[in-house]
């Protein structure tokens, strides 16, 4: 298992200029060990992208994936954010098309844990999901930007709760396959998995330009793009 923990180091996460207590960076972090112990006590094994305050290239993140074969799956953890105070739910996304069912029994599992707003599943080529080797879902556990769902979301009695939910999804998933109703859908991938460096950073900003509320979401990736590449930018 990959446990992934959204953001880290000066990338604090969330959307720019709006500044949520808790950080989104600090309780994805939360989340993730727990949801790593819970794991661990089940007897697999977890490696976790970042286990600190720290930045991880979003790269970086998905490389474990890559000497994982077999049942290994990977789980980012994000919060979300929005400029409107009242949006609140859950999101759950997923790229790869042997991914569905996972997302499905994770998205379900948070929802019946938390009696939070649905809403939905999503296809959506976010940089870590599109480009892990394994299976892979990404989970928007509620708005830092809400006041109900950022207390929450600071509480470890709640931490506890979504990573007990996304663990029993995992689990389940792992034992029983799809769950009912659900047929992985059949989509062309639209690049094979090989690192080119320029256009990939195209790829990502296109794909995070199009998300509603992902638009800022991986700011400091967004920043770096824009350094290293400004002066190529007019293609
Ligand atoms: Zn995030």
């Amino acid at each position: 298992m990959v446990v992934d923990a959204g953001h880290g180091g000066y990338d604090p996460g969330g959307i720019l200029g709006l500044r949520t207590d808790p950080n989104e960076k600090t309780v994805t972090l939360a989340v993730a060990r727990r949801l790593a112990r819970i794991l661990r006590s089940q007897g697999l094994r977890v490696v976790m992208t970042r286990n600190g305050d720290v930045f991880v290239p979003l790269g970086q993140r998905t490389a474990p994936t890559y000497y994982f074969r077999g049942h290994a799956v990977f789980v980012s953890i994000h919060f979300n954010a929005a400029l409107r105070p009242s949006a609140r739910g859950i999101e759950t996304y997923y790229y790869r098309p042997d991914s569905l069912g996972l997302a499905m029994r994770v998205h379900r599992a948070i929802l019946a844990a938390t009696r939070a707003e649905d809403r939905y599943v999503h296809w959506r080529g976010f940089f870590v999901v599109r480009r892990s080797a394994v299976p892979a879902i990404l989970c928007e556990c509620g708005f830092l930007t809400n006041p109900d769902e950022s207390r929450l979301a600071d509480r470890a009695d709640y931490q506890q709760r979504l990573a007990g939910a996304i663990a029993a999804g995992i689990i389940a998933q792992r034992r029983e396959g799809n769950p009912y109703g659900i047929q992985e859908p059949v989509i062309v991938s639209p690049a094979p998995p090989v690192y080119r460096p320029l256009r990939h950073r195209r790829a990502v900003s296109r794909h995070y330009g199009r998300s509603r509320q992902g638009y800022y979401h991986h700011r400091a990736h967004r920043q770096t793009k824009t350094r290293r590449t400004g002066h190529r930018h007019r293609h």
